[in-house]
């Protein structure tokens, strides 16, 4: 394993912030995988996932059944790790900005690797190892160009700069309260099938894009995008990304992390990437829900404020009209009902126990495409 710690651009004074990536296998060889936690800082889950993979990447490589190079990050945010306001962690929103840690802006891998791949007038035609060699050549030079602005960018800048190379990546997220769910292109959706089902993942949802520029998206869509723009040369989808959402928030155990550490491990014994012994390997059960297109879940809002009765949980498949929480005004005496608008499971709900109006109370998945397009929550 070679440590490598990348300082921030932190644009103050007396502090350097840093981003660990722990490296795994041959760093030259063939394929690459990228995996991260904790991107959104005060979603921890997948960090303790992050220790169970260290030791058992280690144990691995000292085998020699490492036959990738493995880049793994266990805490992508050190800006939203020091975050709190009155003994609340605050990991999703950069205090600075209010900005969405998880929403690259300005740093649009597509938009930077293309204006490179022009100015350069790079020839890309039926090749499509050569393709990719030419492309990430490209996306390698306009991010050793880009310039960041503010610590954020200098932070999104070291993340993309690390993974944009690689064949596969994870990015491992949870939800308020929820069941395990995942988030990928429709195209991709074969690949991460196996990861799905070893997971247990209850909930996929997917889209060609969301149109939020997420770090995933950032990664796999610059390919899609390319291809669009190259339209008679064959440009792959090289980077193959999802993002995992490992539950809730309070579901930090050692029980739950091992699980989703092995099951990680396996899904990379299933692509070649790790070589397990024959006993250790378990066979994909079969996935609990089949996919669902992004396009077709709903984020519940509260039409009032009032006092939070949910009726619903994360997990519950749900049919449409069917009571989800109820909104309280004990002034009034009143309770207003929030009903599930669609047929489908609820995925993750808030913990709120106090809504003002607007807020997301509940997330509904249906295997409905409900034509609203396929957005994210702020
Ligand atoms: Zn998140």
């Amino acid at each position: 394993m070679r440590v490598e710690i990348i300082p921030l651009n932190d644009g103050t004074i007396g502090t350097q912030r840093t981003i660990t990536a722990l490296h795994f296998g041959d760093e030259s060889a063939a394929r690459k995988i990228y995996i991260q936690a904790s991107l959104h800082a005060d979603e921890l889950p997948g960090a303790l996932t992050a220790y169970h993979l260290r030791a058992q990447f280690l144990a691995l490589e000292q085998a020699g059944y490492i036959n990738a190079h493995i880049v793994l990050v266990p805490l992508a945010n050190p800006i939203g790790l020091s975050q709190a306001l009155h003994h609340t962690a605050v990991g999703r929103f950069e205090f600075l900005s209010g900005q969405n840690f998880n929403r690259l802006g300005a740093l649009n891998l597509f938009e930077l690797t293309l204006a490179h791949l022009q100015k350069n007038g790079a020839v890309l035609r039926q090749d499509a190892a050569a393709n990719v060699a030419t492309i990430r050549g490209a996306m390698r030079q306009a991010l050793a160009e880009f310039v960041p602005k503010n610590a954020l960018e200098s932070m999104h800048l070291a993340l993309v700069g690390l993974a944009f190379d690689a064949d596969v990546v994870l990015d491992l997220h949870c939800d308020e309260r929820a069941v395990l769910h995942m988030y990928t292109l429709p195209d991709l959706w074969p690949l991460f099938e196996p990861l799905a089902a070893h997971l247990g993942s209850q909930c996929q949802l997917l889209a060609d894009s969301s149109g939020a520029n997420p770090f995933d998206e950032a990664l796999s869509t610059a390919w899609t995008q390319l291809a669009g723009a190259y339209p008679h040369s064959n440009i792959p989808p090289a980077c193959a990304t999802t993002t995992v959402e490992l539950r809730s928030r309070a579901d930090i155990s050692h029980a739950f992390a091992v699980q989703d550490a092995r099951a990680i491990v396996q899904f990379l014994h299933g692509l070649g990437d790790v070589t397990l012994a024959a006993a250790d390997v378990v066979a994909a059960p079969a996935l609990l829900r089949p996919p669902y297109p992004l396009a077709g879940k709903v984020y519940v809002l509260a039409p009032c404020a009032g006092v939070v009765v949910y009726h619903a949980q994360a997990g519950d498949d749900v049919t449409a009209g069917q009571l989800l929480a109820e909104l309280i005004d004990p002034i009034e005496g009143r309770s207003e009902q929030v009903l599930s608008p669609i047929d489908g499971v609820v995925y993750a709900r808030a913990v709120l126990q106090f809504t003002q109006k607007g807020e997301i109370l509940a997330s509904v998945a249906g295997a409905v495409d409900l034509g609203h397009g396929a957005g994210l929550s702020p």
